[in-house]
């Protein structure tokens, strides 16, 4: 199953959120009912990554993604400085193999690969020989991308969501976020969002900021969910992207689902993106407990407004 059963988001259990309802319902039944809630969209979520990463297009995508190597971080520093707006970054023949040519003419980014070497040392006044090992390193050229044409690359992609509703789960996500003394904000201050339109929010703990992209309704709330979940998300420190992200992706489709709201399409993909680092299901699995933990969380503190006695409205 790639996506969520409407009935299931809708029924009885969102409309019970967020209401006292003290009449016949206890809190332990209504924990009781989320936990198996959360448990059961764990299980649609492990399913749906699982049904990505078995398509063909998936498998082609992962192939090519493993042609790209991870460069070091004095490397980046070159590429960087050479060429600003790089994306994806090969040598000549890796772009061939990918179908793809670099355009005539196209001006190389230089960057240090190293070049371990053996060299047999004698000891003249004993004879004894001896081999020492190091590393040089020698420069070579590889192009960004933009620099090459031919066959389009596979993308996995996750598309953005369309749709207005949320308006009200993203002032309750928002009014969340300010009184953990974070500011939404819709400026991008690191110009990542310009030089990569993938990139939809990000959080900054240091400065207590969170960055949210307008786009459609739905998309924002998503994004907001999704940097509150890297928020609230206790194991973050000293763990693996890729496992944060899950993390955190997860925790924005459990909350958005108890709202009502559908993420399937944008969920599913981008776990399975981070997740094919390592098998899926097993990364699921892994953050299984933070998961649970985080969206527990969240939709606790989410629903704190109803209970409180309301002022102005
Ligand atoms: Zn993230």
């Amino acid at each position: 199953m790639t996506s969520l059963n409407q009935n299931q988001v809708n029924g009885k259990f969102s409309c019970n959120r967020g209401h006292t309802d003290g009449a016949g319902h206890n809190t332990q039944d209504w924990q009781q009912e989320r936990q198996d809630r959360i448990a059961s969209l764990m299980q649609q979520l492990e399913q749906g990554v699982a049904g990505i990463q078995s398509s063909e297009d998936f498998k082609r995508w992962l192939k090519v993604a493993s042609r790209f190597h991870t460069y070091s971080l004095n490397n980046q520093v070159l590429i960087l400085m050479q060429f600003p707006t790089a994306t994806r970054v090969a040598g000549y023949r890796t772009w061939q193999s990918l179908k793809r040519q670099v355009v005539k003419g196209s001006k190389g980014i230089n960057i240090l690969a190293p070049q371990p070497f053996e060299r047999i040392i004698e000891d003249k006044a004993t004879g004894v020989e001896e081999v020492a090992r190091g590393i040089t390193f020698k420069t070579v050229s590889v192009f960004d991308i933009s620099q090459t044409e031919g066959e389009e690359l596979p993308s996995i992609a996750p598309g953005q969501l369309q749709g207005e509703e949320g308006v009200e789960l993203y002032r309750r996500l928002d009014d969340l976020a300010e009184r953990e003394g974070l500011k939404v904000t819709h400026y991008d201050l690191l110009g990542e969002a310009e030089q990569d339109p993938s990139y939809n929010g990000y959080y900054l703990p240091g400065s207590k900021l969170i960055y949210v992209k307008r786009a459609a309704q739905v998309q924002m709330v998503k994004t907001l969910a999704h940097e509150l979940g890297h928020h609230f998300d206790a194991g973050r420190e000293g763990s693996p992207r890729e496992e944060r992200e899950t993390v955190a992706e997860a925790v924005a489709f459990v909350v958005a689902a108890y709202y009502g709201i559908d993420t399937t399409a944008y969920t599913f993909p981008y776990v399975a993106g981070w997740a094919a680092k390592r098998e899926g299901a097993e990364i699921i699995k892994g953050v299984m407990t933070r998961i649970q933990q985080t969206s527990h969380r969240m939709l606790d503190l989410l629903e704190v407004k109803d209970t409180e006695p309301k002022l102005n409205e």
